[in-house]
């Protein structure tokens, strides 16, 4: 992470100093890094140069507006999953036409809010879905540009809550289905079949399921444009994986690589879905050390950020490294520590005897590849208030979500007329 370095003692962003963003912003904060964002976009984009290829960002890895604006800036689509999304897509400034709308349970509403906006292609994922989708676009007088999400029952070796492409899965048409759902989605009078798409899993740091389920799609492709039918996109989707502990990322090149050797010669356009990918290694979550605990057994260090706002070490295991703001001195000897959050669930565990250099109460820690799914999964259990999100570009930084007000909180809840003070109670039901 060369967008987080230190400089005179200090962790810095870019050129931001972690130290002075957590007085103005408080903590816990998230912090972006444009520059890593474009780094990682544009090591995408190169490598894949000269293909037909376009980047659809996967939204649901950080919707933040001026994160996806920064992508947009940079000629990315978008891979929605809701409306919610692709309000934020288009709202970011990418065009219609960039943008993919995924997901095993589009709403009719949903679809609607896609064929209003004109979008590429709606990704289907079942049979119903398809009819549905033909009805939508019948009433509105459309035809629907779709492509069938294929289940190519490959296992992406990555963790079991984030694998997708197994036939246990929920997600995609099985390979055996795909023709006969073909033959419909080509009878149905809403229905433009387009293309086929693949999503395996996420995090994935093994090259060899992409092969798998790259060569499926491809011959599929290949057998079904050869039946004839008018085929012209290929969605290779997401799933690449970084760097969280030190292991080594798939490399570019070698997945290029593999694109291009299963998209040789096929007439397709080539769609691909990065998220994590492409934030994942530009975000930090910035907290403060509330107390240093000594328990009978371990050492905590309990912080003032928690589950609620980074979930994925309670509910993936995940691994993130902590990095103290203040420089360790040289020579500081490690001591294992659980660093954990203050809310009541032993899920609220961001590590188990970490190697820490000496950190004090006061003191703050960075929680390292914190960009994608860190903020977007985030709640307000324990009526804890989401965190704020700030961009950091160069010297310059901006609060790009605001840390919510109490006062907005309670505003969200407002109370039924009969428990309200100094309100006539109604009636109970069934007495006179
Ligand atoms: C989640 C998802 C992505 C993005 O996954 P990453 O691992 O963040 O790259 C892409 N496409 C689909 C269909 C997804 O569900």
């Amino acid at each position: 992470m060369t967008a987080f370095h230190y400089r005179d003692g200090a962790l810095h962003a870019e050129g931001v100093s972690l130290t002075a963003l957590a007085e103005t912003v408080g903590t816990p904060f998230y912090c972006y890094a444009s520059g890593a964002i474009e780094d990682a976009y544009n090591a995408m984009a190169n490598a894949l140069s000269g293909l037909p290829a376009m980047i659809c960002y996967a939204l649901k890895a950080n919707g933040n507006l001026a994160v996806v604006r920064t992508l947009a800036k940079l000629g990315a689509g978008a891979d929605v999953v809701s409306e919610g999304e692709l309000r934020v897509a288009l709202a970011a400034g990418i065009p219609a036409d960039k943008i993919v709308f995924a997901g095993v349970g589009k709403t009719r509403e949903e679809m609607a809010a896609g064929l209003r906006a004109g979008i590429l292609q709606f990704n289907v994922e079942s049979v119903p879905e398809l009819e549905a989708l033909s009805e939508v676009a019948t009433s509105m007088g459309l035809r629907a540009p779709t492509a069938l999400r294929v289940n190519p029952d490959v296992d992406a070796l990555t963790h079991a809550k984030i694998s997708t492409g197994r036939a246990e899965n929920k997600f995609g048409i099985d390979l055996g289905h795909i023709q006969d759902t073909v033959k419909l989605a080509l009878s149905l009078p809403g229905i433009s079949l387009e293309g086929l798409a693949v999503h395996i899993g996420s995090q994935l740091t093994d090259l060899t399921p992409y092969g798998a389920a790259f060569e499926r799609l491809s011959a599929l492709y290949r057998d079904l444009h050869g039946q004839g039918v008018p085929l012209r996109r290929l969605d290779f989707g997401g799933g690449l994986g970084i760097s969280y502990d030190g292991e080594t990322p798939p490399d570019l090149a070698a997945y290029a690589a593999l694109v291009r050797k299963h998209a040789a010669g096929l007439p397709a356009e080539l769609v691909f879905e990065p998220g994590r990918f492409l934030v994942g290694n530009a975000g930090v979550l910035i907290a403060r050390v509330l107390y240093v605990k000594q328990g009978a057994a371990r050492r905590f260090l309990v912080l003032d950020a928690a589950m609620n706002d980074l979930i994925r070490p309670s509910m993936y295991d995940a691994y993130h490294a902590f990095k103290p703001v203040r420089a360790p001195a040289a020579g500081a000897v490690e001591m294992p520590v659980d660093i954990v959050g203050p809310i009541c669930e032993s899920a609220d565990t961001f590590a188990k005897q970490r190697p820490l250099p000496p950190v004090e109460a006061g003191d703050l820690l960075a929680i390292c590849s914190t960009g994608a799914y860190g903020a977007v999964m985030s709640s307000t259990y324990n009526c804890r208030r989401l965190a704020p999100e700030v961009l950091v570009r160069g010297e310059d930084h901006a609060i790009v979500r605001a840390r919510p007000d109490y006062a907005a909180m309670l505003a969200g809840s407002p109370l039924p007329d009969w428990l309200k003070d100094g309100q006539v109670q109604p009636a109970k039901r069934g007495v006179a």
